[in-house]
């Protein structure tokens, strides 16, 4: 018999973190690899962050904290959330975790039970399913195509809830489509979901700062504040202030919740690292400057990236309004042959030729739930993404004989 719990079954591993891994595993063997899988800012930590988590260090900060989050760093979040998204929440309305992956673990472990639904517009980032399928819960997903601009209307949130329906997952701008709803849409979707007062929305704002153009981020319990107590808002530290590693995501919500949640917590990782910690305090409090040439530089790229991909036979790419992710779709290319006589049949055979012709890592649609579609994660150099794009040109160009229509 074997050892694993039935529970496994229900999920597979993460696509984002398993393409990160096997580009790196090429690299290490000398293969000349351009990895765009990761969803990972190759800019540095700031110094003036770095230099919070040495004095940290120094000061002797590197014992247990309380579980949940020190009081410093919660008054920063609580002063980020007044700040940039007016919202009030007091220091038991707060929560802080191993990354914003915790965090929203933590939520759906704490609140679903078996066959709760929870809706999820596609494409998704892909642990939100499987996050949902550990929990017991059933995700219910909205197909929302490139033609809606990857975004779910108010139509489709009414027709998706039905009694059984707990959560609501938004995610703005959006891993991986880099699709932002403007506040027109999330209206659309808080009207509906006023309407129903059994349904809690769980907002992962990750990408909150890296907006592009004159697009404006809204986060939804500022846009409805109807919705503010059954609204969880979740932001971390990882993409704006290239913090990936030191592991601090956050959430503010109403204290029941908060509270369930810090008891998952505490009788499973305990406090998120004390020195992270102290860094994201400073991330959070310092001064915000650097992140205006960070956002220009990831504007520039994007606008390099959509150009040079809407040249590539057999591709389309729509021009995403934030984050620092494109999700072209790869249309053109299904049905084609490649120069060694495979026939693409799936959006995972054309990255698994990308990889294999052109050295160049990249995550299949599918497992963001919305095909034939790939994700190119361009928080890299321009160097690079051009020298990727141009790959792209060569293996499209490469391929023979006739798209076929796919629905
Ligand atoms: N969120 C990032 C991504 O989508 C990091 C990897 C992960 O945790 O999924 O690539």
């Amino acid at each position: 018999m074997s050892i694993l719990a039935n529970r496994l079954s229900r999920i597979k591993p993460s696509a984002t973190l398993a393409v990160t891994a096997k580009a790196k595993e090429l690299k290490a063997v000398g293969k000349d690899i351009i990895g765009l899988g990761a969803g990972e800012p190759d800019f540095d930590t700031p110094d003036f962050i770095k230099n919070a988590a040495k004095m940290a260090l120094d000061n002797g900060q590197t014992k247990y904290t309380n579980v949940d989050g020190t009081p410093e760093l919660k008054d920063a979040i609580i002063a980020k959330f007044q700040r940039d998204n007016g919202l009030e929440y007091s220091r038991d309305e707060i929560t802080v975790g191993t990354g914003g992956k915790q965090v929203l673990y933590n939520a759906l472990m704490a609140t679903l039970n078996p066959g709760d639904e929870v809706v999820i517009p596609a494409p998704y980032w892909v642990s939100y399913p499987d996050m949902v399928l550990l929990a017991e819960g059933e995700p219910v997903i909205v197909d929302c195509p490139a033609e809606a601009g990857f975004k779910m209307t108010g139509e489709q949130l009414e027709a998706a809830i039905t009694p059984k329906t707990k959560w609501v997952i938004l995610n703005t701008p959006s891993n991986p489509t880099g699709a932002g709803y403007t506040k027109d849409d999330m209206k659309a979707l808080t009207d509906v979901l006023v309407k129903h007062p059994h349904v809690w929305v769980l907002t992962d704002d990750m990408y909150e700062h890296l907006v592009y153009g004159d697009f404006t981020f809204c986060t939804v319990a500022e846009v409805e504040p109807a919705l503010k107590d059954r609204t969880l808002t979740v932001n971390g530290v990882s993409k704006s202030y290239s913090m990936t590693g030191w592991r601090i995501g956050y959430a503010g919500g109403p204290k029941e919740l908060i509270k369930a949640m810090g008891k998952i917590q505490g009788q499973s990782t305990s406090n998120p690292s004390s020195v992270s910690q102290a860094a994201a305090v400073e991330a959070l409090n310092g001064d915000q400057s650097f992140m205006k040439a960070w956002i220009e530089a990831f504007a520039g790229r994007r606008d390099l990236v959509v150009d040079m991909l809407n040249q590539c036979d057999g591709i389309e790419c729509p021009n995403p309004e934030g984050a620092f992710y494109v999700y072209p779709s790869c249309a053109g290319c299904i049905g084609k042959t490649t120069p060694d006589g495979k026939v693409i049949e799936t959006d995972e055979d054309f990255v698994s030729y990308l990889l294999e012709a052109e050295g160049l890592a990249c995550v299949h649609g599918e497992a963001f739930g919305l095909s034939p579609h790939f994700r190119i994660s361009y928080a890299t150099s321009e160097e690079a993404l051009k020298a990727a794009c141009e790959r792209i040109q060569k293996a499209c160009a490469s391929l023979s004989g006739q798209a076929r229509a796919v629905a």
